[in-house]
């Protein structure tokens, strides 16, 4: 039981499962090495592939007692190219090329290949750029026909069947949930996973919709708002909008740098961090972050610094795509992420809150978890904070606050303990409090503690709860105690 609590890591790793990572031995390693978070990616394999990965997440984080969320990542509107007769062309810098509504989807050539994706002819005018494979080669819209987009190539290279279209500056209008998405989120509740990414969102009303979806087919998963469209980031009222709405949002830096432009990206991901913290909402920090991983033992100076500055914005969560579902070193790359992740948090800035001086509060819980965050990081004696809960709401907002002191999440409801394990900072310990005589509660909760020899004697440790352990949002009060 112990081994859960021994690292110190507060930032959590999302690690995507795929061909590289699907065998038991693999999941095994990966939780060992400190996966939080599986990401099962459903623009890839089929549904039973996703359904026995889900299982051996469960069996084989519970034979380690370790708590790890599942995170169902839905396709969403990706446009893409069809195939080409010979699966890849080269592509000329000045030629034309066509995309084609009509042309049969197995016959592309050097001059034309068919789109999946009908109104990108309505939605493209003379002078967009088109941005395929992530921008590895640049079409330049020079007139649009009944079925077809005739262009001109810009940035020439490679491509091969099946990639992908952006383009530039956003405004491609497919609706954020296809027919596809409508029946994997169907497979979300079946496998009851704990959150359900949403990709493309250009509105909160796509992830109202989502949410309406994933209720009704009996999942309790909180929805996470993948940041990918230019529009999304029009403005700080577009950004905030669906972020508000959402449980977190993930910077999903492979879409959204081709729709805004690498340039701006940096700039763009340090914002979105800033914005979800202060909406009390979760953040994931994804794509390319160990890259050259995929074929290597160690990461570059660039990936590390990425990881780094991540963490030092605060993001709850980074994540890996490739690295770990498709490349050579998935299990390297979580121990290559943990490691730097620890690293960067030793940093003073890390650990020291701003204390959102300047702010009001707008619910009960939310003040007390805050005051709960004030008091840890101001009185030295204070070695942990133990947060009774129902939904988790209450340790998510402490742990938007920056501190080094660790949130222990305690519930009784599996769903909890395991959403849990992307909050920064906190760390699941399983606890009824609704079955525990209330005059006994505080002792039994810090006994938890004592077990795993997280406090000692004399220790400090603040505790939040509720007057009634069954209402979610009801955190009321705050208690400091010292451990006897
Ligand atoms: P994807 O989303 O991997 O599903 O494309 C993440 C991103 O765009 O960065
Ligand atoms: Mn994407």
């Amino acid at each position: 039981m112990k081994e859960q609590y021994t690292s110190t890591r507060r930032t959590k790793i999302v690690a995507t499962l795929g061909p590289a990572s699907s065998s038991p031995e693999k999941i095994e390693q990966l939780i060992l090495a400190g996966m939080d978070v599986a990401r099962l990616n459903f623009s890839h394999g089929e549904a039973d592939d996703h359904r026995r990965r889900a299982q051996l997440v469960r069996s084989l984080s519970e034979k380690h007692g370790k708590y790890v969320a599942i995170m169902g990542d839905l396709q969403g509107p990706k446009i893409r190219i069809a195939r080409f007769k010979n699966d890849k062309v080269v592509l000329q810098v000045g030629q034309p090329f066509t995309l084609s509504r009509t042309h049969p989807g197995d016959a592309g050539d050097e001059t034309i290949v068919g789109i999946d994706y009908p109104s990108l002819v309505q939605d493209c005018h003379p002078g967009d750029e088109l941005l395929l494979d992530d921008g590895r080669v640049v079409l330049q819209v020079d007139h649009v026909e009944e079925h077809e987009v005739h262009t001109i190539v810009t940035v020439g290279g490679p491509l091969s069947n099946n990639k992908g279209i952006n383009r530039r500056g956003g405004g491609i209008s497919a609706p954020s949930l296809t027919d596809k998405d409508r029946e994997d989120i169907k497979l979300a509740a079946e496998l009851e996973m704990d959150y359900v990414a949403v990709s493309f969102p250009r509105y909160g009303s796509d992830i109202q919709e989502a949410r309406k979806l994933v209720q009704a087919a009996g999942s309790k998963a909180w929805i996470i708002a993948k940041i990918e469209r230019a529009e999304a980031v029009a403005d700080d009222r577009a950004l905030d909008a669906i972020i508000k709405v959402s449980d977190g949002v993930m910077v999903a830096r492979g879409d959204l740098g081709v729709e805004v432009g690498d340039a701006r990206l940096v700039g763009i991901q340090k914002r979105i961090i800033q914005h979800a913290r202060t909406h009390n909402k979760l953040v994931i920090t994804a794509t390319q972050m160990m890259e050259s991983m995929i074929s290597s033992p160690i990461p570059s100076r660039a990936e590390v610094s990425d990881v780094a500055n991540a963490v030092l914005d605060y993001t709850d969560a980074v994540m890996l795509s490739a690295e770990s579902a498709s490349g050579q070193y998935p299990v390297e790359a979580v121990q290559a992420m943990a490691r730097v992740c620890l690293g960067a948090e030793k940093e003073p800035t890390s650990t020291r809150s701003q204390h959102r001086l300047g702010e009001t509060f707008s619910r009960c819980d939310e003040t007390i978890a805050l005051a709960a965050m004030y008091a840890a990081n101001h009185f030295p004696g204070v070695k942990a904070i133990i947060c009774l809960t129902e939904s988790g709401h209450t340790p998510l907002i402490m742990s938007r606050i920056r501190s080094g002191v660790p949130i222990y999440c305690y519930t009784r409801h599996p769903g909890t303990q395991r959403r849990a394990a992307m909050f920064r900072g906190v760390y699941t310990v399983p606890f009824d409090a609704a079955r525990i005589d209330p005059a006994v509660v505080s002792d039994q909760a810090i006994d938890q503690l004592k077990q795993r020899e997280l406090v000692k004697k004399g220790d400090w440790v603040i505790l939040t709860k509720g007057d009634f352990y069954s209402n979610s949002g009801g955190t009321n009060g705050m208690k400091i105690l010292k451990v006897k």
